[in-house]
């Protein structure tokens, strides 16, 4: 891991930005990169991960079917898509986006987090009924009670689902 303090923040310009490369060896994915930056002035974050070796664009499905795919590994670059089609949830780039190393069970509490967030935010009882009905979903598919597909596009190649069950689709 490297770590560099008092960095001058590209937001605040403050002199305290601190910058982290960590370094991971994934099976079926090789080397890869953590970058993370965060400023304690202003509470900019971001992070992203690169793989070491050149990768074609795909896109990968996952069928989360019981309480063991919770622990398959994700690699999740912050040019990737994250689709839920079952729940129509969707994470897309953005200025906000970043990239992680997770877990399935990780990618669902992001999920989570997002709509929690919704129904505390909200003045509207529709909007509050359907995001608790979401999260009931997201918890059952947590138990394994709810079947439900995970899908991650990625143009720049830099994200994967590692398990033998996810079918990979490269993009053009
Ligand atoms: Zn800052």
């Amino acid at each position: 891991m490297t770590e560099l303090k008092n960095q001058v923040c590209p937001f605040c310009k403050e002199k305290t930005l601190t910058l982290i490369e960590e370094t991971y060896n994934i099976s079926h994915f090789g080397r890869c990169f953590l970058m993370s930056m965060n400023c304690t002035s202003c509470n900019y974050n971001s992070s992203d991960v690169e793989a070491e070796e050149r990768k074609p664009p795909t896109k990968q499905t996952f069928a989360l079917e019981n309480k063991k795919d919770l622990n398959v590994r994700v690699v999740k670059s912050s040019e990737a898509t994250v689709r839920i089609p079952q729940l129509k949830m969707e994470v897309t780039p953005g200025i906000a986006s970043s990239g992680y190393i997770s877990n399935i069970e990780g990618v669902l509490l992001r999920f989570k987090k997002i709509i929690e967030k919704e129904r505390d935010d909200t003045d509207e009882p529709e909007v509050k009924k359907q995001a608790k009905n979401l999260l009931k979903k997201l918890w059952k598919a947590e138990l394994g009670e709810f079947p439900l597909k995970i899908i991650i596009e990625d143009p720049s190649g830099n994200s994967a689902i590692i398990s033998d069950k996810t079918e990979v689709v490269k993009l053009r």
